[in-house]
């Protein structure tokens, strides 16, 4: 099925929509994204996913070529044009093509950066299977770039993550680095010890997660405990459950790491609990 997407200032169906080969995205994985998600027609965490997107263009020196009310409306646009109930848009600037490949950036007067948005329906984003059963994960070296702060498009490591995992049986991957470890393929990781939920604190090693942000706001004000520390694989799988958080998952239990459950191996309380209070409130809050 053709769906409505965003290119340039355009909107076209997917099949007419258009990039260079040069566009520096595609030759160096020179560009940011964004993914937000969206339940009831309405966009969840938005201002966090605009200014993260912010912050990430002005670690790379790259410009927004649209205004920040010009993004918002693209998004609400394109929610519409393909009648998106529940899903995601995705977004993705780029520092555009100079018409050759070169490492020097081009000059932003002569190369606009690239703008290209789409969305993708998922009709079970809040009631996926998975929530009820627990993903399984499995230890994978972290050996991605130093700057996992920046959200760039450089995709590798994860996919290959996630494609280990899935041989070895499981769902996803922990990162480790130097023994602890840092977040998901794809999203940020917790533990749970009673009343303690314990996650690895920000820094240039791990993606500031908006759905991170958002929880560890709701959960204190429901009275949960925070420590905002690394942890290893053998604390994970002693621990009492873990989950990890993401925009497109937000809050999913962690029943198994790397071969042993963790505490009674199905969804815990706190995971369960944490997952019904970020859709309720992210609900209430999404525009
Ligand atoms: N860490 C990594 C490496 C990610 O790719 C993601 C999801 N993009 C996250 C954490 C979670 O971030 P967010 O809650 O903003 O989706």
């Amino acid at each position: 099925m053709t769906r409505i997407v965003y290119v340039n200032g355009e909107y076209l169906p997917d099949t007419e929509a258009k990039i260079s080969i040069f566009d520096r995205g595609f030759l160096m994985a020179d560009a940011v994204y964004e993914v937000t998600s969206v339940l009831d027609g309405k966009l969840l965490d938005y201002a966090g996913h605009e200014s993260r997107l912010a912050r990430s263009l002005d670690e790379l020196g790259m410009a927004n070529p649209v205004t920040k009310e010009e993004l918002l409306a693209i998004h609400r646009e394109l929610v519409s044009r393909n009648g998106v109930g529940n899903g995601l848009v995705y977004l993705q600037i780029t520092r555009g093509s100079a018409g050759d490949r070169s490492f020097v950036f081009p000059d932003p007067a002569t190369t606009p950066s690239g703008i290209v948005l789409f969305t993708q329906k998922v009709d079970d984003l809040d009631f996926p299977p998975a929530a009820k059963t627990g993903i399984k994960v499995i230890a994978f070296d972290d050996l991605r770039w130093g700057r996992r702060d920046i959200k760039t498009v450089q995709l590798l490591w994860p996919s290959m993550a996630k494609m280990a995992a899935k041989k070895a049986g499981c769902d996803d991957a922990f990162f480790v680095q130097d023994g602890m470890v840092t977040e998901g393929s794809a999203s940020n990781a917790y533990i749970v010890k009673g009343n303690r939920i314990i996650t690895r604190p920000l820094s240039n090693d791990i993606l500031h997660g908006i759905t991170r942000a958002t929880l560890l706001k709701y959960a204190a004000e429901a009275q949960f405990e925070i420590e905002e520390r690394a942890f290893t694989i053998a604390e994970a799988q002693a621990a009492d459950e873990a989950f990890v958080t993401g925009a497109s998952t937000f809050v999913m239990p962690v029943v198994e790491v790397d071969g042993a459950k963790v505490g009674s191996g199905t969804p815990g309380p706190v995971a369960t609990r944490l997952r019904e209070l970020y859709i309720e409130e992210a609900k209430k809050a999404a525009i």
